[in-house]
Order: C-alpha cells, then structure tokens, then sequence
C-alpha cells in the first residue's frame, strides 16, 4: 500500500490548487468571524490583533505556494491556523467568568481535520496527539487558575473525550478510503494492458458483460483487427520494434475512436473495439477510415503495417459470445482473402 499510494510522511496529498482554494476558504473564514466579532462588539484585543496577522500570513503562504513546496506549506499554515486556535481559546478562557466554557472550544476540532486533510495518515496521528496535549494541557491551566481543581478535572476531561473521538473517527475515515484507493488502483490495474494502457482481454470482458447487461436495446459493432505478418516484422525489426508497431496502433485507434467506443488490446497483435453507432454503412465507413490510416502510419523504416478486420453486429446475434465467433469467423476469412481488408 505505501508505493501505491506513496502514503509515507512527505507526501503532498494536495494538488497545488486545491491547497489554494483552502487557503482562501480560511482567510474568507477568518475575515467572517473578525467582521461578526467586530459588528457585535465580543472582539477581545487578542483577536483584533491576531485575526489580521492570520489573514496577512495566509496571504503570503498563498503568493508563496507559486514558488516553493507545499510540503513547507502545509506545515506552516497548519502552525498558525492550529496556533492560533488553541492560543485564542486559552485567552478567551482567561478573560471568562467562572466555570463557563468559552464558545472558542468549538473551533478546535478543526486541528485535527486539518492534520488529515494535509497530511499522511502517519503524520496526522503524531500532530493530532501533540496538538490534543497542547490543548489539554493549555486548557488545563487556564481553568485551573479560577476553577477548583475537581470542576477543572470535569471539564478537561469532557473534552478530551470529544478530541479523541474525533481524532478516532477522523483516523478511520482516512484508513477506509485509502484501502478503498488501493482496491480501486490494484482493480484497474489487472485489467489494463502495460504495453498500450488499452483495457486487457480482462477489461474487456467485464466492461462488455456490464454494458450488455445495462444495454440491451442499444445497437454496437464488434471489429477485431489482426496486424497482418507481424511475426515477420518481429523476424525483420526486432521485438521491441514489434512493441513500437502496437503502441502506434493503439495511439491510432483512440484518435479515430470516440470516447464511448470500447478498445481493448485483445491479444498479441489483436484489438478489439466496441462501436455503438447509428447504421451499418457508418461502421462500414469506419472499418474502412481505420484500416486506410494503419496502411499510411510510419513507424520506424518498417515499409507499410496492415491489418484485417473482422466485423459484426449485434443484431445478427441473440448472444455477444456468439458475436465474438462470428467476428473470429470473418477475421480468419479476411486473412485467406488476402490480408489487409475488411469482413462483414
Ligand atoms: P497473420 O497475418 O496471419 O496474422 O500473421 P501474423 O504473423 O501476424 O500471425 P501470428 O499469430 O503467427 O503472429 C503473431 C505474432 O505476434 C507472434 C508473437 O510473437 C507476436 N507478439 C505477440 N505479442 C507481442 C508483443 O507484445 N510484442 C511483440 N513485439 N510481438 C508480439
Ligand atoms: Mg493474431
Ligand atoms: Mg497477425
């Protein structure tokens, strides 16, 4: 799972855009609650000094985040976010009546939703339990000056249950999604070919048993194209070569194709496409536009590639096995015709 998701404590998790629009999400955050606090006259001077700085800093990471890494980033705007929420609910604290808590506590679970939103689960776990000792900590000394030492006990204790709970979620919630990343990749993975990043037979047997099952009202042609003598140009160019010849092949047939067609490297020299289309003189039309491209493709000094195509429709079946041995069928009937032609 580590190489995978490269998880380990360098990790930049965000894009740099992304990293962005939070930046500004917690100056506009910031920016809100000094205007609230301000307008309703509860500003206290900590925060009239503290909520511009924030907002200047966060500006300068911001402007700095086009020239150096996030990982640098992420660090120092997590310290004075994080900071600054324990700091001003200590102070807020120290100004409070007896035994209230201040409504500054609610913000500090943010600390530990931000450690997961910037950083590795590893790293998120060691900065959540510094950040929940700081504040426990912190908070146990500011309310211990003014309240007896059982109601202190009471209430640090109240939240301590929260922070972890919250830390306890917050850490699952992450674990489940990168398990559930790491099935997805290795998914994916199986079912593509590494030489051409086309779907495997695999791939595309799941994808079709899935459509044909979704789809069953919806026209598609099944082409099969066979390089004609590649055995020969592995004989003559050499074997990676031969890899050149079914790269550019699979470069071709996603510029001709459409998003939606299904391609599939079927097997050695053999590709596999799903078309959904309109009427059969369009497919026809098509078979054709792609045999006509191989025949001029220049790949290295090899003279001219050409492929036989084989076709079928899905009307002419009642099941898609069945397509696939008719298509089998005309594709071995193109090559006794010849090569470098089209059956259907
Ligand atoms: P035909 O016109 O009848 O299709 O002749 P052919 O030579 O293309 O047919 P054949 O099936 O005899 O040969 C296919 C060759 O494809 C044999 C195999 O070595 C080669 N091949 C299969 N997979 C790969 C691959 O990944 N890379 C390369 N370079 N060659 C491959
Ligand atoms: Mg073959
Ligand atoms: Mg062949």
């Amino acid at each position: 799972m580590q190489t995978l998701l490269s998880s380990n404590d360098n990790t930049v998790l965000l894009s740099k855009k992304m990293f962005r629009s939070l930046v500004l999400l917690a100056m506009v955050g910031f920016a809100m609650i000094w205007a609230i606090d301000f307008y309703s006259a509860i500003i206290i001077r900590f925060d009239a000094v503290s909520y511009p700085i924030c907002i200047v800093s966060l500006g300068v990471i911001f402007l700095l985040s086009y020239k150096i890494s996030l990982n640098v980033l992420q660090h120092l705007g997590y310290f004075i976010i994080a900071g600054y929420l324990i700091s001003s609910s200590i102070v807020h604290h120290e100004l409070l009546p007896h035994q209230e808590l201040s409504s500054a506590v609610q913000w500090l679970a943010l600390n530990y939703v931000m450690a997961y939103l910037f950083f590795s689960r590893q790293r998120a776990v060691l900065l959540t339990i510094i950040v929940f000792v700081i504040t426990m900590v912190g908070h146990f000394w500011v309310l211990s000056r003014y309240d007896s030492l059982d109601e202190t006990f009471g209430m640090i204790l109240n939240m301590a249950v929260a922070h972890i709970i919250y830390i306890i979620l917050l850490w699952g919630i992450v674990s489940i999604r990168e398990k559930a990343v790491y099935t997805n990749t290795l998914e994916q993975q199986v079912q593509l070919d590494p030489l051409t990043q086309l779907l495997n037979r695999r791939g595309f047997e799941k994808k079709i048993t899935h459509f044909s099952q979704l789809k069953q009202s919806v026209s598609y042609a099944l082409l099969i194209l066979d390089v004609d003598h590649f055995k020969q140009i592995n004989d003559t160019y050499g074997h990676l070569v031969g890899d050149q010849v079914l790269i550019g092949l699979s470069q071709k047939l996603r510029e001709e194709l459409r998003h939606n067609d299904i391609i599939a490297r079927w097997g050695g020299e053999e590709f596999a496409v799903i078309i959904f289309y309109h009427s059969v003189g369009q497919v026809l039309k098509l078979a054709q536009r792609l045999r006509l491209s191989v025949e001029q493709m220049q790949i290295d000094n090899i003279a001219q590639i050409t492929v036989s195509i084989g076709v079928g429709f899905s009307h002419e079946v009642s099941h898609i096995e069945q397509l696939f041995e008719l298509v089998d069928t005309r594709l071995y009937n193109a090559k006794k015709a010849g090569r470098n032609c089209i059956i259907s």
